[in-house]
Parts: C-alpha cells; structure tokens; sequence
C-alpha cells in the first residue's frame, strides 16, 4: 500500500464532545435556517409568510466550529457582532428526500449552538442581493456545546434563553418554530443527500443584539443543555 503525500498537513475534520459518550461525533456539514422564529423574522423586517414561503437556508465551514466554553477574539471586519442561540439537529443517519412522517430517523440528537454573525456585512450582503457569507461564515463564528444523544427524538418545546453577561436578552420557546425539525429535514433533504454529522441550526429567536470583546454569552434550551462563548480582544492590526 502506498502512502499518499501531502504538501501541507490535511485540515482535521472536527469533532463534537458526546454526552455519555466516550466517542466523539465527527462533523459533515453545517447548515443554518434563516428566520425561523416570527418574532425575529419581524425584527430583522423581514415577516415569514409561511404559506407562501419555504425554509431557507445558508451555510458555514465546518472549520468556523467552535467548543462551548472557549474564548473567541472578536472578528475582523465588523463593528457590529451579533449572537443568535439556536437549536441545532445533529443528524446520525443518511436521508434523501425523506418524507416528514420518517424525519425522526435522522436524528441522532441535539445540541445548544450559536450562530455569530457580522450584522452589518449581511445585512449590506441582504439588501444588494449579495451572498452572505462574510456576514456569517465567520472564524470562530459556529459555536456548539456537547451532543446529547436523543435517537428519534423530536424536539417539539421547550424554552430557548440567552444572556450577555447575566443579562438576559434572548428567551423564547422551541415550540415557536415556524418550520419544526420535521419539516426543516424533510426540506432540507431535497436538496441535499443528509449525512451523518450534519449539523442543522434551527434558527434565532427574537433579541439578538451585539457583544463587545470582553462580554462573556451564555445559553441554555429546556431538555438539551447550555452553552458558553467568552468573546476577547480583536487580533491586533
Ligand atoms: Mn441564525
């Protein structure tokens, strides 16, 4: 067997801490929901119609990842960093074109996440009908605590909180969601081949706002667990 060569050291695929779990779940993909909440669909002036509309998404790295916990420096380009907790799906098994009866069967479980976003680049991306992604694909910008295992499990409620230094300014319900999980897979999977280690970002409630480096975040959702980020200085210029 010969051994392939490589110029420079492969990018390491990355992997979540599992609850109970000695085994780490390596990640495929990383796919968000945008304005899956009513309430935030309004706030950002943009009201969900969902009998006329579907879902639709965006995506980001996998290597934007980061562990809850960890200490992030505020990122280039922007002077305005928003948080958005979210839910997220992590898928364990392969899907395609699966009905909403059957979308339970992607899931493998959930875990708490934050979608950072540079608010000012995506909403200039938004308004000149420009792609997203320097407002959302950002380093350090997909923040995930540990997967907890719920095979089969629909999340159907369930509070969704965030605070910014012990303040709280994001608290809503999962039960809020305008797609639910079953239908966002179902979506999602006609478009996509699901894989798993697919992580699928549910979507902000209302009250997203902006951090500053020194502010510390920290989120929990009912049933599934919390999550932390400590945002620090910038790199210097
Ligand atoms: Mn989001």
């Amino acid at each position: 067997m010969t051994t392939t060569s490589l110029l420079w050291p492969a990018p390491a695929v990355p992997t979540l801490a599992v609850r109970g779990q000695t085994s780490r779940a390596p990640v495929n993909r990383l796919f968000f929901v945008g304005r899956n909440y009513h309430a935030h669909a309004i706030e950002m002036g943009r009201p969900v119609d969902k009998a006329s509309e579907a879902p639709f998404y965006f995506t980001k790295s996998p290597s934007t990842l980061v562990a809850s916990g960890a200490r992030v420096p505020y990122p280039p380009g922007t002077a305005d960093y928003h948080y958005e907790m979210e839910l997220v799906v992590v898928v364990g098994a392969p899907g395609f074109r699966v009905t909403q009866a059957d979308a339970h069967r992607l899931v493998y479980g959930y875990a708490c996440g934050l979608d950072m976003t540079r608010r000012d680049l995506q909403l200039v991306a938004r308004d000149k009908g420009r792609p997203w992604d320097l407002g959302k694909d950002i380093e350090h910008g997909a923040v995930i605590s540990e997967v907890v295992p719920m095979p089969g499990v629909v999340i159907e409620r369930g509070e969704i909180a965030l605070q910014v230094n012990g303040q709280v300014r994001q608290r809503s319900d999962v039960a809020r969601l305008i797609w639910s999980i079953p239908e966002l897979i179902a979506d999602l999977s006609t478009y996509y081949h699901l894989q798993p280690g697919d992580l699928i970002y549910t979507g902000t409630p209302e009250g997203v706002g902006p951090v500053r480096p020194g502010d510390s975040i920290d989120g929990h959702i009912e049933g599934v667990g919390e999550i932390v980020l400590h945002v620090a200085e910038a790199d210097p210029a």
